[in-house]
């Protein structure tokens, strides 16, 4: 009796890496999930709207203005606050 390894199946896991970039905020190495729309940065909180060129090749395609105006925002009245 033959057995079939099921080595396709060990191929995909293997090649299941993630995309890297840079936040432009803040220039954190943020890596994103396969398909993910958009993508928070771990360190700034701002969010990008993501692009696949690739399965394997993300690309900011540009800001998530809701989020990161709210941020900016926040910034602000923070600020405004009589906070010195
Ligand atoms: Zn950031």
């Amino acid at each position: 009796m033959k057995e079939t390894a099921p080595s396709t199946m060990e191929s995909l896991i293997q090649g299941r890496t993630l995309g890297k970039f840079r936040c432009v905020n803040c220039f954190e190495r943020i890596t994103a999930p396969h398909g993910s729309k958009t993508i928070k940065c771990p360190k700034c909180g701002f969010e990008w709207r993501v692009s696949w060129i690739d399965p394997e090749f993300p690309r900011i395609r540009g800001p998530v203005w809701e989020v990161n105006r709210r941020l900016a925002a926040e910034e602000v009245s923070k600020r405004g606050k009589g906070v010195k």
